[in-house]
């Protein structure tokens, strides 16, 4: 039987973060799907197809990996995909409560799926989409922390917003 995980997450957008704990899991499986979650409580930056169309982008050379998006429970969507596992990353010990509490829910919903947490790599360990977006946001430099083409439609993305806001005023 085939040894599939889903490592979803809202990669809005991709980080070099991201991409460690994909190849180091890409490694443990046979099989990994990277899943762009639709949160309707979070109000990202790209599209839910845009962001799984960077992901496929920088994840091509590692073939046992796939980009896929879904909407719901994760782990309704791990047993649709037949995965054995989650992977979440974890980089702090804040990381740990929500994520402690999410696995949890998630193997009392399924006695399928479990979670398994790989560290972040202690250079990316305050890495997050959050503080790329607002480093570019500033004109900061954001080279080491994203692929090439993520890093230019970033700023393209954020020129428009700007672009829109500044016609509005
Ligand atoms: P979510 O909204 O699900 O937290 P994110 O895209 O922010 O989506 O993160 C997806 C997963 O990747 C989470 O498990 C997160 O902890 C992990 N992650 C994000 N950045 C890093 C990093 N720099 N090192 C290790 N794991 C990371």
């Amino acid at each position: 039987m085939a040894r599939i995980a889903v490592y979803p997450g809202s990669f809005d957008p991709v980080t070099y973060g991201h991409m460690d704990v994909i190849e180091r899991a890409a490694s443990l499986f046979d099989e990994l799907i990277v899943a762009v979650s639709l949160n309707p409580g979070k109000n990202p930056l790209f599209t839910i197809e845009e962001r799984a169309e960077l992901l496929r982008e920088v994840l091509h050379p590692w073939p046992n990996v796939k980009v896929d998006f879904f909407k719901g429970l994760t782990v309704n969507y791990a047993e649709k995909v037949s995965a054995q596992a989650i992977i979440r990353g974890l980089r702090a010990v804040s990381d740990f409560e929500n994520e402690f509490v999410m696995a949890l829910t998630n193997r009392k919903m399924s006695k399928k799926v479990d979670t398994i947490f790989l560290m972040t790599k202690a250079e990316y360990s305050f890495l997050s989409s959050s503080v790329v977006k607002e480093a570019a946001s500033f004109g900061g430099c954001i080279k080491d922390f994203v692929p090439e083409v993520v890093r230019k439609r970033l700023i393209d993305r954020l020129r428009e917003i700007n672009n829109i806001k500044g016609d509005e005023q």
